[in-house]
């Protein structure tokens, strides 16, 4: 077992000393490696290595940027087992959604070989007699991503290739939970051409984070992580001057209308509720049941939840693996306490679970609640684990009014046959990622993915073209060339005409 250290400049720190913590590995209990946990110190060794490599890397032509990111491209695939691997490794989720997790990092990283294309900027000949005018999009300089456990690859790949496809530099912080897969990320990257400290991964937790906020040489901060955490971010680092995007938590609701089809929406709802344990941002934790749909809804879903397969993620039969670490299975085992102790009917207690021979695992099994009530706190709050939460209520406006009532606004979905009703749904919903008969909306890398409300503290998204316009400056151009003829000072606002 080893010590998981930093990468700085195109190298591996290995730090003597120095504060560590122990990884377990969540399916077993056992000891994996230690991992550094950084500081201001090594904050500033990373603004230093990417300040010297910003000069050249923003002035290297966008199609050269874009040959190293189709190399990078062509290795992730390459190493896709072996990433998938390291994710289920530090995280859990069993090895098929560790997968599924990389190749939707891996299409950002297509988006941004498009880079050359999407930097374009606009032009207009003659805005005035013998002016022009152009746009163009400049990098933003120092830019630090800080990222969740739960998506150990796709969330950090939602930020760095396009910001350094954009010609800026980068300062990866993963989470301290899951910090191999980044590493290995940028080693690949380096690997396909990256001139070193273009992108630089420093491991620690807090003291890190407000290392970045508060180093005046770092021009941009991308969070995804909790609420709490999320707004922390955006109030220091904005009050830093940096531009900061911070997307937080969720409670994403999944509207059943009495006319869906129950047996394709249920299937729809195991996966979205129960698949990587809940542990997804965009995890459905809510079904709003209306009217009729509810009975012949829970009784389907309670079958399956007790169906379900839950083991190792390596095992290939494993339909959910352990949680991240035992303490978060405490957290979530605590919820369904408290959802018990509010009142709401527990239809299938998934706590207790023990497995042979993983006793040290950090296994939960589902769990599903009906007849959840809106003021109750397993309604409100965000409990990241594998418990769906069933309430009944009697119309598509109920529906919609609770899910816009809600502080967060990250997903959402309908499931019906009636286009009529879909379509009222989708104009009325203050939600950033709606589904109509999809229960987990995630947009494809081209477009762009974020929430509402307490889901997204900033204006921009993350990928797709928001994620371009985030990591850019746009510059406007305004000029004329001389043709000989005199110019007057003008002491009135010049109107070009
Ligand atoms: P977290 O907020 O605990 O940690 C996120 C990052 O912030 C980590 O890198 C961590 O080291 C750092 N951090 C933690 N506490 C901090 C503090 N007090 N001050 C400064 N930095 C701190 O989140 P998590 O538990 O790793 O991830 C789960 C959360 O992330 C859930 O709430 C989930 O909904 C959210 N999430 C949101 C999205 C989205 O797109 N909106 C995507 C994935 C995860």
């Amino acid at each position: 077992m080893g010590v998981i250290g930093h990468f700085i400049g195109g190298r591996h720190l290995k730090l003597e000393g120095g504060n560590t913590l122990q990884l377990i590995d969540p399916a077993t209990g056992h000891a994996l490696d230690k991992v550094s946990l950084g500081g201001a110190q090594d904050i500033q060794a990373a603004v230093e290595a990417a300040q010297a490599a910003l000069p050249s890397w923003s002035a290297t032509p966008p199609v050269r940027r874009a040959a190293v990111l189709f190399r990078f491209r062509d290795l992730i695939e390459k190493h896709a087992d072996e990433l998938a691997a390291l994710i289920t490794r530090e995280h859990g989720k069993v090895l098929a959604d560790a997968r599924g997790s990389l190749q939707r990092g891996l299409e950002v990283v297509e988006f941004a070989c498009g880079i050359p294309h999407l930097l374009k900027g606009e032009f207009l000949e003659n805005v005035g007699t013998g002016v022009d005018s152009y746009s163009l999009r400049q990098p933003v300089g120092i830019c630090a991503g800080i990222t969740p456990f739960n998506f150990p690859a796709m969330v950090p790949m939602w930020m760095f290739p396009i910001a350094i496809a954009c010609g800026n530099v980068f300062i990866l912080k993963p989470s301290e939970k899951v910090p191999s897969c980044a590493m290995r990320l940028a080693e690949l990257f380096m690997q396909a051409g990256l001139p070193q400290g273009v992108l630089n991964v420093v491991n620690g937790s807090k003291d890190c984070v407000d290392a970045i906020l508060a180093h005046p040489q770092i021009d941009a901060v991308s969070f995804v992580g909790s609420t709490g955490v999320a707004e922390y971010v955006y109030r220091s680092g904005t009050a830093s001057g940096k531009r900061v995007q911070a997307l937080g938590g969720a409670k994403n609701h999944l509207v059943v209308m009495p006319d869906a089809d129950l047996e394709n929406t249920t299937e729809a709802l195991m996966g979205a509720a129960y698949g990587s344990a809940g542990e997804r941002c965009m995890a459905v934790s809510v079904a709003l049941a209306v009217g009729d749909a509810a009975d012949p809804l829970v009784e389907r879903l309670s079958k399956r939840v007790r169906a379900m397969k839950v083991g190792p993620g390596t095992a290939l039969d494993s339909d959910m693996g352990p949680l991240v670490t035992r303490e978060h299975r405490d957290k979530v085992s605590s919820y369904v306490d408290v959802g018990v102790a509010e009142g709401a009917s527990l239809v299938v207690d998934g706590r207790g679970l023990k497995l042979q021979g993983y006793e040290g695992g950090a296994y939960l099994g589902g769990s599903l609640f009906d007849h959840v009530m809106p003021e109750m706190r397993i309604y409100k709050e965000e409990i990241f684990g594998p418990v769906l939460c069933v309430v009944r209520v009697p119309s598509l406006d109920t529906a919609i009014e609770l899910i816009n009532r809600h502080e967060y606004g990250n997903g959402t979905a309908i499931f019906t046959q009636d286009g009529d009703a879909a379509r009222h749904f989708v104009n009325r919903i203050k939600i950033g990622m709606t589904g109509v008969n999809v229960a987990i909306p995630v947009p494809m890398a081209f477009f762009s993915f974020g929430g509402w409300k307490r889901s997204l503290f900033g204006d921009h998204n993350v990928h797709g073209m928001d994620g371009v316009r985030f990591y850019t400056r746009l510059k406007t151009v305004t000029s004329r060339w001389p043709d000989g003829r005199r110019i007057n000072a003008e002491f009135t606002m010049p109107t070009m005409r």
